[in-house]
């Protein structure tokens, strides 16, 4: 019987595995990377069309599964099976990632896709809905969060399907959708850490504007902190010598906060270049996220 606790909801209808595998654009010289292959309904379709498929499931069971039902076809030498927890083990090189994974497992896989190196060319996964709708969200609508941005940030990501509870076996609690996410290679030239920290920041109170968010107590001594160690790995001492006729964290803030482009304004409602020049403002005068 299925496993539910593993999300092992195993996609009963055809046309949905044919259409996921067709967007995949799957050329006969790719390594596909499969996650959580479950009985292998997916699979045998990508072992049609790929050079290998290496599938990592975390079920011994649906490992003994998957390798039984391609024994004896000419599929069997293309296929390689892993076992092990897609989020904990590394991954081998791959061209083109496919993926209908438990829905705990969204974020962590797509954060390890996205710091995975060589980047691949493209990956298809299926999500919950709303976890779908977030990487698309768009600034001012109600699903914009952090994920929306990084995950646009370092991809560009495609809703291709809706698909409906009734398509899997057992059907699940919600609705599901199929995106295609692209890797932007080369990635975009930023700090990925600071960025993400700014980020964290800002949307922990998407709503409420910038210069409110960043003048609290523990922020800003959070940001005097890094400004002490970038000062101090720059080779300076972050003394209080060298702070003297710096400008204090709290003027910084209200400089930056102060200015036409980001007065009154709110994470909710900024774009990715806002977001990039907004970090560029802080750390041209020595402001710093991480
Ligand atoms: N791909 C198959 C299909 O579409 O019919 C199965 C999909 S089922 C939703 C998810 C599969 O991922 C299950 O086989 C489950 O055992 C496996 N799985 C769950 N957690 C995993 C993890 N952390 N790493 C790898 N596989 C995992």
């Amino acid at each position: 019987a299925p496993n539910t606790n593993l999300g092992q909801h195993f996609l009963k209808n055809p046309a949905v595995v044919t259409s996921i595998v067709a967007k995949a654009a799957i050329k006969p010289t790719d390594v596909v990377l499969e996650v959580g292959p479950g009985t292998g309904n997916v699979t045998v379709p990508l072992l049609e069309q790929a050079k290998k498929v290496i599938a990592l499931e975390y079920d011994s069971r649906m490992v003994r599964e998957v390798i039984k039902r391609v024994e004896g076809t000419p599929m069997e030498n293309k296929l390689q099976v892993i076992q092990g927890d897609a989020i904990k083990i590394a991954w081998p090189f791959f061209d083109v990632m496919v993926a209908n994974v438990p829905y705990q497992i969204s974020s962590g896989l797509v954060f390890k896709l996205l710091v995975h190196r060589p980047l691949c060319r493209c990956a298809v996964m299926m999500f919950q809905e709303e976890f779908a709708l977030r990487l698309t969200a768009r600034p001012g609508e109600a699903l914009y969060c952090r994920l929306s941005v990084n995950a646009q940030l370092l991809a560009k990501v495609d809703q291709l399907l809706k698909v409906g509870r009734n398509n899997f076996r057992p059907p699940p609690k919600v609705e599901s959708r199929v995106v295609r996410i692209e890797p932007r290679n080369p990635p975009p030239p930023v700090n990925f850490v600071e960025w993400d920290g700014m980020v964290r920041l800002l949307f922990n109170r998407k709503n409420k504007t910038l210069r409110s968010v960043l003048m609290t107590k523990p922020n800003i001594k959070m940001l005097e902190e890094n400004r002490r160690t970038h000062l101090s790995l720059s080779g300076k001492t972050g003394g209080d010598e060298e702070m003297k006729d710096t400008h204090s964290i709290e003027q910084i803030i209200e400089e930056v906060t102060g200015k036409d482009e980001w007065n009154g304004k709110r994470a909710s409602k900024l774009d990715l270049d806002d977001f990039l020049q907004l970090l560029a403002d802080f750390n041209s005068r020595g402001i710093h996220f991480a």
